[in-house]
């Protein structure tokens, strides 16, 4: 297996081609021939012709996705730039602690300095995408805030700090769609690269998170010790799966509804008790943040040839773009959410999970039973890419568990992980944890998923 060490190093530029990030469906990107490319009164003077092109191609996919959506909310105005510039503010509001330096939201603290710089990043974020009236501001304002997580990152790794920011090129969007899935279209003329994700993804990956988190059926310490804890032994919570349905129904109800509705979704208008936040916080934003940074990943990927790769040259990218996403997440989990290494490893390993989920269920729902996940032409087996995040941040971190301090991880650069970790069994199982309890509830999806076959019901015109 070709090393997947993240290089940002700019190299002679050579081809890419669009990745595609899971294989649930596969669709051909749009070329990019655009047309006439306008550029709006508020872009700023340094916004460039490329700018507008890259911004243009990802109206025009969310204009496209919105058609087919009927009901579809946004297209209020031009632009929704100060619509998600509002809603950012009121997703980000934090209040003082007694410590200046230190802020809070909810449950969780942050690093005041860091924290004012990564919202200020995330309006600069936005106001470079400038979304456009298909985008929805609500979703759009999450992910800036991951992408400008990521980009806060970058210099930690940096080796040339005279090179470019190479993150400056990459602008993202949401595309209201029930694909859980997500692109990234590069532009090699110009260096750019649109990241798209689906709403069904980040649908599809909060519902599996919220499932798992009901499953672990967390509660607060009487002596309220901490902020909550959570049965973490899989031979209880299996128990538990056999007497409590609601988890499995979660998993099953959005499959349902993604095969045979077209979205995965069932559920609306949720509340989360407060003893689920500290697990499902975590959980979904590394996860989204890996997803994110994946894409970004592709970006870093644009000048690399993977041409000469001693295997299949699209799985060797893909390899690439899920080392620099685990670097990434690890580093900025870290840094800026203090977060320790294995909870972000977790986000990571879920979104896989989540992933193989799907390609499970489409192998029931399309043919009555489950098939080995080989990967594809494009993508290893899932399994691997979750195997491999472990063997990554093993290769470019250090970190000591002694026991005491959530250890911090230290990135270092060098051509193959140590014989001997830190990073040992057990703190590689808590990265597999959430994965594994969603793997617990599969049995029960699938036999439930396996009668919609049995009994002929008709798949959503999606999956035609
Ligand atoms: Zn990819």
């Amino acid at each position: 297996m070709r090393s997947s060490q993240p290089d940002f190093r700019h190299a002679a530029s050579t081809h890419v081609r669009a990745p595609i990030c899971s294989d649930v469906t596969r669709r051909r990107m749009l070329g990019c021939c655009l047309g006439a490319v306008t550029m709006s009164k508020a872009d700023p003077p340094s916004a460039t012709k490329e700018l507008a092109e890259a911004r243009e191609f990802l109206r025009k996919r969310q204009a496209q996705a919105a058609e087919g959506a009927p009901g579809f909310p946004y297209r209020r105005q031009e632009s929704t730039t100060e619509e998600a510039l509002a809603i950012l503010r009121e997703q980000r509001r934090f209040v003082p602690t007694n410590d200046p330096d230190i802020v809070r939201r909810g449950i969780f603290r942050f690093d005041r300095k860091p924290e004012e710089e990564r919202i200020r990043r995330t309006e600069e974020f936005i106001r470079r995408v400038q979304p456009g009236p298909f985008e929805d501001p609500n979703y759009f304002a999450l992910l800036a805030y991951q992408a400008a997580s990521i980009e806060m990152a970058l210099p930690q790794f940096q080796r040339q700090p005279q090179v470019k920011d190479p993150f400056s090129r990459i602008i993202l969007g949401t595309v209201h769609g029930g694909e859980v899935n997500a692109f990234a279209q590069a532009f090699p003329r110009t260096g750019y690269t649109v990241v798209l994700v689906q709403s069904g993804l980040i649908d599809f990956v909060y519902q599996s998170a919220k499932a798992v988190v009901e499953a672990i059926n967390p509660f607060r310490t009487p002596d309220k010790s901490a902020l909550s804890t959570a049965n973490m032994d899989m031979d209880r919570i299996r128990a538990e799966l056999k007497v409590n349905e609601a988890p499995v129904n979660r998993v099953y109800r959005t499959l349902e509804s993604y095969f045979f509705k077209g979205y995965p979704r069932a559920f609306a208008n949720e509340t989360v008790a407060d003893e689920q936040v500290p697990f499902l916080g975590g959980l979904i934003w590394m996860a989204e943040r890996w997803i994110t940074a994946h894409e970004y990943g592709h970006g870093l990927a644009l000048p690399i040839d993977f041409s000469k790769a001693p295997y299949n040259a699209n799985q060797a990218e893909e390899y690439f773009a899920d080392c620099a996403a685990t670097t990434l997440t690890v580093a900025s989990g870290w840094s800026l959410d203090h977060l320790p290494a294995e909870v972000s490893l977790a986000g990571a390993n879920f979104a896989l999970a989540c992933l193989k989920t799907c390609r499970r269920a489409k192998s029931v729902v399309t043919r009555g039973k489950e098939v080995r996940d080989e990967g594809n032409g494009s993508h290893p087996p899932n399994e691997l890419r979750a195997l491999q995040n472990i063997a990554s941040f093993r290769q470019f971190f250090d970190v000591q568990y002694d026991g005491g301090r959530v250890p911090e991880p230290t990135f270092v650069m060098r051509k193959k992980a140590p014989a001997q970790h830190g990073f040992g069994t057990e703190q590689s199982e808590r990265a597999y944890f959430f994965s594994n309890v969603l793997f617990e509830m599969w049995p029960a999806v699938k036999e439930r998923l396996t009668e919609q076959y049995r009994n002929k019901r008709q798949l959503h015109p999606m999956w035609g």
